[in-house]
């Protein structure tokens, strides 16, 4: 019983890890469109403030 949890958790996280790697920061990209916030031109994120993280920090 146990084991199936585990590899439910495996296949979800595999899931996870192919969709990031077919399409990186999509999911990112979407939600920032979504919400009509402006976004980051280096990670695509949507920024909070007037700077995003991934530039700051070296
Ligand atoms: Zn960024």
């Amino acid at each position: 019983m146990v084991k199936a949890v585990i590899l439910f958790l495996v296949v979800m996280a595999a899931i996870a890890l192919i969709g990031n790697a077919i399409a990186p920061g999509s999911f990112w990209r979407r939600l920032g469109k979504a919400t009509g916030m402006r976004r980051c031109a280096r990670c695509g994120r949507p920024m909070l403030g007037k700077t995003c993280d991934c530039g700051n920090r070296p």
